[in-house]
């Protein structure tokens, strides 16, 4: 068993090449293989969001706090609210992030597949995020 106190583990500015606007992630579960499960608390600032990207085996999100959007590939808007929790299928095309005019935190899980947990795609444009 390991403790990880609160803190102790530095929070991350997410890479830009990845996510649009101001986005910071703290670890949950990183454990080596052959864990599959990766956890995140990720914060997005308002009007941030991340690329367009799919899951191997799909991915669990749980909203803590503020508001947020999310979006399949040709599929609505959906707003997110504090206790939401969203289900995305392996392999579907999506995005998350915050709202226009408020931050959002929600904790994302996944799991690797091959060592991988995440494909990334191309940027969310802002008429694409302005629906
Ligand atoms: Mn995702």
């Amino acid at each position: 068993m390991q403790r990880f106190e609160a803190g102790s583990r530095p929070t991350r500015t997410a890479p830009a090449e990845w996510f649009t606007g101001t986005v910071t992630q703290d670890p949950i579960v990183e454990a080596e293989a052959p864990a599959r499960l990766r956890a995140a608390s990720v914060t997005f600032q308002p009007g941030a969001r991340t690329n367009w990207h799919t899951h191997p085996l799909g991915q669990t999100l749980y909203v803590v706090s503020g508001k947020g959007r999310a979006q399949t590939w040709g599929g609505p808007m959906i707003e997110l609210g504090v206790g939401d929790t969203i289900w995305i299928p392996p392999g579907e095309k999506h995005w998350h992030g915050a709202a226009p005019d408020e931050a959002m935190t929600h904790i994302a899980m996944h799991e690797a597949l091959d060592g991988s947990h995440i494909d990334w795609l191309e940027p969310v444009t802002d008429k694409q995020y302005a629906g």
